[in-house]
């Protein structure tokens, strides 16, 4: 049976790493940093990831800026709101969760926010110094990935690493991160073909699509270590949802060598990183070095 690797306890370790350099920052530096979180309309799925938001990067002993705009706004007004933030020394960190609604340009707004200030990692400054290898702000999920990979393997060096699913903010995004780390990636799609082939390749294997427990058991290799991105809410026949992943967990559990839950895998790591992010992009915007215990 596959080992589960625990994200929920490793998140809350990074979190207690981002709680001490904050201190360290308040005490020695002056410097509080500040997080501002801007969400559009009535989203319920939003509002909990908001409010969770919030209060994590309040725990975190840093400052925590809420704007809930009503569904209508205009982009122009969101757009000049994004401005002030911009310009607002008290803001480290800017996120304006997605999705926007239908009469607002997402890549605009995204394209707006100062790139020192994108702590998602979504402006394409970012993206495009992700992929050419430079020091930039990489988005929270995929990084959340790669972390639980490391500590789970160590050096990836050499492995064969598949990635199913080529989103802009987590597929091709984990897929530069395991380039980096010197992996050989595949990234797959919904157009690739004999995916089970493709996946059963794989040493490292990351699955980002959205379809509740698309890959199944007889898909992994054996001793794999597989990453299990989705979150998806389904029936759970008792007449109330539960969440599963994008993985047969109990099938690939008796083939892998380790595996993320779903909950408790990845999901959590990605506020930790995000509040990560903000300290990093306040350190930045401060030219003070960032603290080892940040070090991916
Ligand atoms: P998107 O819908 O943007 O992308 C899904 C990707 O999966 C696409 O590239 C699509 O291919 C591919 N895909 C869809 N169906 C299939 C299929 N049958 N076979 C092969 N590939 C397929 O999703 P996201 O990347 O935004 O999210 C992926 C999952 O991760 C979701 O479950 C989401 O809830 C979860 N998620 C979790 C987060 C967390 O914090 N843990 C954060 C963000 C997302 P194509 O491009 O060809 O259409």
């Amino acid at each position: 049976m596959a080992t589960t690797i625990k994200g929920k306890a490793f998140a809350a370790g990074l979190r207690e790493r981002v709680t001490a350099v904050v201190a360290e920052l308040v005490t020695h530096h002056g410097l509080r940093p500040g997080l501002a979180v801007v969400l559009v309309g009535e989203d319920p799925a939003s509002q909990v990831y908001v409010r969770n938001k919030g209060r994590q990067t309040m725990e975190a002993g840093m400052e925590s800026i809420e704007h809930r705009l009503p569904a209508s706004t205009r982009e122009e007004d969101l757009l000049a709101l994004i401005h002030r933030l911009n310009d607002d020394p008290a803001v480290h960190g800017i996120l304006v969760q997605l999705p926007l609604p239908g009469h607002i340009d997402e890549s605009k707004v995204i394209n707006a926010i100062s790139v020192h200030k994108d702590i998602d990692g979504f402006h394409i400054e970012n993206v495009g110094k992700l992929s050419i290898g430079e020091e930039s702000l990489v988005p929270c999920t995929p990084s959340g990935c790669v972390m639980l990979l490391k500590d789970q393997l160590g050096d990836l060096t050499g492995k064969s690493a598949v990635v199913v699913g080529r989103s802009n903010i987590v597929g091709k995004p984990v897929a530069m991160l395991l380039l980096k780390e010197h992996c050989t990636v595949t990234i797959a799609h919904s157009r690739t073909r004999d995916l089970a082939a493709v996946c059963r390749e794989a040493d490292i294997l990351v699955a980002a699509v959205g379809v509740p427990e698309m890959v199944k058991g007889d898909w992994i290799k054996p001793g794999a270590t597989v990453i299990d991105v989705g979150i998806n809410r389904i029936d759970g026949g008792d007449g109330k949802t539960r969440l599963v992943g994008d993985v047969d967990y109990a099938g690939a559990s008796e083939a892998a060598g380790a595996i993320t839950p779903v909950p408790g895998g990845v999901g959590p790591m990605t506020i930790a990183c995000l509040l990560r992010n903000t300290v990093i992009a306040a350190c930045r915007q401060h030219g003070i070095p960032v603290p080892d215990g940040l070090q991916g």
